[in-house]
């Protein structure tokens, strides 16, 4: 029987074993399921499959986001001249927007680790295979990695706003892609750590205020921040950059942010963008009722 509770168990099967932390995930899944290896692996396709119609849905003109609230600027964004970003992380954000706008859309998408952070892990581990040319199995391989960091932020903090802050929902989403990353570039166990380690402490604190408490605003610009963000901590991990402190402790930290966080601030709308006065004259515009009647 697979047991870990932790990042540093995970690493220390990998190494023990020799092979990959999303191997290890694999066969943990399996037997938690009760199911063969096979069925846990089709069944994480289809998640992949999922997540690369969500982008592809997503950069599509043929939706509205809910009572017109805000503009889409997935498409836009991917065509625009860009003064800085090249074009291979101008398609990380747009991928990211994409899959983002589509589920406040009510667009069929994989929440990983929630709906609101659904954007990150499609836009960073499909542009990283199609740079690295890596095949469906090393992705899928690279899933199972970003899933258990996924499960262990889970069972030892949160991965829900209303819990613990957007830290818990994009901040999980890029740590668990940045994770994935370092795997998916044949990065070293203890890499994965690192790069965890990174981008979690790097969100850390992060309020959830979403604006009439619809996921829109900010999710969706946020979930481009989580896969920007995800690439420069996998990237830092691969070049041998250290976290002080190892990814367990900061996930135990995000906790206890998320325990000190005021309930204004954990997807209540009561705080931060959410009240701005233009926050507020959107919740007026945009209750429930005339949300759905958009629709
Ligand atoms: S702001 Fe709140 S609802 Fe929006 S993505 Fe972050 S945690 Fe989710």
């Amino acid at each position: 029987m697979v047991e870990f509770k932790t990042l540093k168990d995970l690493i220390m099967l990998a190494k023990e074993r020799k092979c990959k932390i999303g191997e290890i995930v694999w066969e943990y899944e399996a037997e938690v399921e009760g199911a063969s290896k096979e069925f846990v692996w089709d069944k994480m396709v289809k998640h992949w499959n999922v997540m690369k119609r969500s982008i592809e849905n997503g950069l599509k003109e043929n939706f509205e986001l809910p009572c017109k609230i805000a503009k889409r600027y997935a498409k836009k964004f991917l065509e625009g001249k860009k003064s800085f970003l090249d074009e291979f992380m101008s398609k990380v954000v747009a991928r990211a927007l994409a899959v983002s706008e589509y589920n406040s859309a009510m667009g069929l998408v994989c929440a990983a680790p929630t709906a609101g952070s659904s954007g990150v892990i499609p836009a960073v581990i499909y542009s990283a295979a199609e740079k690295l040319n890596a095949n469906e199995k090393e992705v899928i391989l690279a899933l199972f990695t970003a899933s258990g960091i996924g499960l262990i932020i889970a069972n030892k903090a949160s991965i829900a706003g209303s819990e613990a802050g957007c830290q818990a929902e994009v901040g999980a989403a890029a740590a668990m892609a940045a994770g994935a990353l370092v795997e998916l570039a044949n990065g070293k166990p203890e890499q994965v750590d690192h790069a965890v380690a990174i981008a979690l402490k790097s969100i850390m604190g992060l309020i959830c205020d979403p604006v009439a408490g619809l996921v829109i605003s900010p999710c969706i610009k946020r979930n481009a921040f989580g896969a920007v963000l995800a690439f420069l901590a996998a990237e830092m991990a691969l070049s041998e950059v250290e976290s002080l402190i190892p990814a367990d402790e900061v996930i135990e930290a995000m906790d206890s942010v998320g325990r000190l966080m005021h309930p204004d601030l954990k997807e209540t709308a009561r705080g931060g963008i959410a009240i701005t006065p233009t926050g507020e004259k959107i919740r007026e515009k945009c209750s429930r009722k005339e949300v759905f009647k958009s629709k």
